[in-house]
């Protein structure tokens, strides 16, 4: 960097005025930031996802920087890359490694079957389509024969107990990958 520039005097002016120009703004609690220019937290989850395609990425900084060597972002390796994947990363501090990603899905899955977790429709993903859910523990399903497959595996081989619900998946590598009830807005 070189030597400090002159100011000129019309920057010098605007400094001088603005303390006139604008009242301080009102305290706001301090909010974190939730999104980087490449992912951002969906935060009933607490997961991240690609800006670009959406999907659900695990939460680790190697499997972001995978992501973003992929075809959404074609990064290079390097310090930019590796800067990248870790602000990501950083965007959720109180969640651990995803290092088993079945454990993972069955947490999600755990918490997409409460009953306060019927969101507002997500604008973003894939429209709302129509779903079951488990009326045993409330998990949704896109699909009956799946939700069947979970009734026969979880419940004993009930396959009576269903109920139907609109839901919204998060996809990771091309399936869909955790399942969540939702209403329409409006
Ligand atoms: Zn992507
Ligand atoms: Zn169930």
């Amino acid at each position: 960097m070189g030597p400090p520039t002159h100011r000129s005097a019309r920057q010098i002016h605007r400094q001088h005025q603005k303390p006139l120009q604008h009242k301080k703004p009102p305290a706001r609690p301090q909010k974190r930031a939730k999104e980087t220019p490449y992912f951002a937290v969906f935060e009933p989850f607490q997961i991240i996802y690609c800006q670009s395609c959406k999907d659900l990425v695990p939460t680790s900084s190697i499997a972001i920087g995978i992501h973003l060597q992929g075809p959404c972002y074609s990064m290079p390796p390097g310090p930019k890359l590796d800067k990248a994947a870790l602000q990501a990363r950083a965007l959720l501090t109180t969640t651990e490694d995803d290092r088993n990603m079945i454990r993972r899905r069955g947490e999600l899955n755990k918490l997409a079957a409460g009953a306060d977790m019927i969101l507002p429709e997500v604008s973003w993903l894939r429209p709302a389509v129509n779903g079951y859910f488990c009326l045993l523990c409330g998990q949704p399903r896109r699909n009956r024969v799946v939700l069947r497959e979970h009734m026969r595996r979880v419940h004993d081989g009930e396959n009576d107990m269903w109920g139907t619900t609109l839901v919204q998946s998060f996809r990771n590598a091309g399936a869909d990958w955790l399942t969540f009830r939702v209403r329409r807005r409006g």
